[in-house]
């Protein structure tokens, strides 16, 4: 066994259903993710990284080793904020901060899944918060996180087709929309309080 490991999940793969599948979860957690931490952990023996945490390794690596590292990383991120009983909206801060970014979270939702459909090829959306608090929505291609360019994420969508295609084809909104409705917002509003 390697260093690190896949993140046990607080739920069954089948638990996201209707919006992502069993069989979704079968082959982005149990495969995709699954092989980012294997070869992580082929890559990073003999090498400057083997002592560091994941998220050193995230800020300070590049080429392969960076691809494997910020996608174990990206995946444990997305997958920990999903749930089978999700709280649908923000309250308090997080709220208030969504309200003066974007209106309102319906608009936030509008503006969120228009970014993550317009993401070019594979990569992540993300809503990002600054040093005061500020949220703002970004996007990212392939492995790239808001982490390597030290900044705060509190959610994502992965957009890679690896997280769709099985259930929405190509269909890339509707598998955003999934994301979302299966996002806690109680776990974002501890990211952010953070
Ligand atoms: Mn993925």
């Amino acid at each position: 066994m390697g260093k690190f490991e896949l993140p046990k999940l607080p739920y069954e793969l089948g638990d996201l259903a209707p919006q992502i599948s069993q069989e979704t979860m079968e082959y982005h957690y149990g495969k995709h993710h699954k092989a980012y931490v294997d070869k992580l952990n082929e890559l990073i023996p003999g090498t400057k990284y083997e002592n560091m945490s994941l998220d050193e390794i995230v800020k300070s690596s590049d080429g392969a080793i960076f691809n494997q590292a910020a996608q174990v990383w990206n995946h444990t991120f997305f997958f920990l904020a999903l749930s089978p009983n999700p709280k649908k909206k923000p309250e308090g801060k997080l709220a208030e901060a969504i309200d003066n970014a974007f209106g309102s979270f319906d608009k936030f939702r509008e503006e969120f899944t228009k970014a993550a459909v317009g993401q070019f090829g594979s990569g992540w959306a993300w809503l990002v918060a600054d040093k005061d608090g500020k949220l703002s929505i970004e996007t990212t291609s392939n492995a790239k996180n808001p982490l390597s360019e030290g900044k705060k994420a509190i959610m994502t969508a992965d957009v890679w087709e690896h997280a769709y295609y099985i259930d929405y084809r190509n269909a890339r909104a509707d598998g955003v929309k999934a994301a979302l409705d299966r996002t806690d917002w109680k776990i974002v509003e501890e990211r952010y309080a953070k």
